[in-house]
């Protein structure tokens, strides 16, 4: 294969000159600053934020031991698959292969950038066929959207699969791992600098307990990085998050406690669905979720619903018929759903 981040850049894209921000411009501190006709009132929250977040990339860099040039923040992980539509693909022209069943918002992304979007199906184990993947791409692919762990069925794509694209195709392998501190494994961040077409992307919505700040990372080659800095809002990531954030990374420990007990539900809550009669299948979980294959999963999640216990409805997914997606809560939470479905099925 022979990639090359200049040949599948957008030309509009590689050769727009960016905004060029009052903080892209002076970036000293302790200055009188009466260059951004902000308000001289109401500090510190009267100041745009750091257009580069430097200290909270800083934090993630060494949170993660990567290099903080390997780094993109965004409002949400939303956003960096937003931009990389934006960057990369053609409206009209180019395409995007993505596995199915698999989050819903690479689809939206593409609909909304007028981007086709080739999904290919799972394999009944819900393993990737990954040569299929490579076989449904041309010369407009420009990029693959792997999810692991998947939403919704919750198992890890194989590092093997993912070496294997990235090896034979030309454009770039987005992996996105927003579940994968809940799976026994590095995923494939250790494996950023290595590949010149590898973006993997992390979220602070899952484990971090943070989905409400709106924070979002993707880690890759500077070139990438570079190219999504570029295209970007200015201030896409507000001064209230970029503080919370470089604070809470700190909070390791508590992040690990959480991470520890949400496991140990996992366990609980399919045991216990194992018992109940009207599951007929409880799928291994590497995230933070349940997929149970039930006899009627409408009507059992009409049933929660009336009671005010809100799951996910899957069943009009594709190999996921009557399955229902169950996110793990609290030990007391978790107690409740099993009682409700035992009410249920009597
Ligand atoms: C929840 C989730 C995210 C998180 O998105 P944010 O915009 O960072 O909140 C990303 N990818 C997948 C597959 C998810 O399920």
């Amino acid at each position: 294969m022979s990639f090359n981040l200049n040949k599948i850049i957008r030309n509009n894209i590689k050769d727009l000159i960016p905004y060029s921000s009052a903080r892209d411009e002076y970036t000293g501190k302790g200055a009188i600053y009466l260059d951004a006709n902000e308000n001289p009132y109401n500090a510190p929250y009267n100041r745009y934020p750091d257009p580069r977040q430097r200290d909270l990339k800083k934090g993630i860099a060494d949170f993660f031991s990567v290099e903080p040039d390997f780094v993109f923040l965004g409002n949400g992980s939303d956003e960096a698959i937003d931009l990389l539509f934006r960057a990369f693909c053609v409206p009209g022209k180019d395409n995007v292969l993505s596995m199915s069943p698999s989050y819903g918002m690479y689809e939206v992304a593409a609909n909304i950038n007028d981007v086709e979007i080739r999904k290919v199906l799972l394999n009944d184990d819900f393993t990737l066929n990954y040569k299929e993947v490579l076989n449904q791409s041309d010369n407009r692919s420009k990029l693959i959207f792997l999810c692991s762990p998947n939403n919704p069925t919750s198992n890890l794509i194989k590092n093997e699969s993912v070496f294997y694209l990235l090896d034979n195709f030309d454009g770039l392998v987005i992996v996105d791992e927003a579940y994968i501190d809940f799976a026994d494994t590095d995923g494939m961040l250790p494996f950023v600098s290595e590949f010149k077409n590898l973006v993997v992307l992390r979220t602070f919505s899952k484990a971090w307990g943070l989905a409400g700040i709106r924070l979002g990372m993707a880690f890759a080659d500077p070139g990438i990085i570079n190219v999504l800095n570029k295209i970007k809002y200015p201030y896409n990531v507000n001064a209230l998050t970029q503080q919370f954030a470089s604070k809470f990374l700190n909070k390791k420990e508590l992040r690990n406690k959480w991470i520890r007990e949400i496991i140990r539900q996992r366990k609980w809550l399919s045991d216990e669905l194992s018992q109940l009669n009207i599951c007929e299948k409880i799928y291994p979980s590497d995230a933070n979720f349940i997929l149970v294959k039930v006899k009627n999963a409408l009507a059992l999640y009409n049933f929660l619903k009336e009671q005010k216990m809100i799951i996910r409805d899957r069943s009009r997914v594709q190999l996921c018929e009557n399955c229902l997606r169950i996110t793990v809560g609290k030990p007391t939470e978790n107690k409740k759903l099993i009682e409700r479905i035992k009410e249920y099925s009597g």
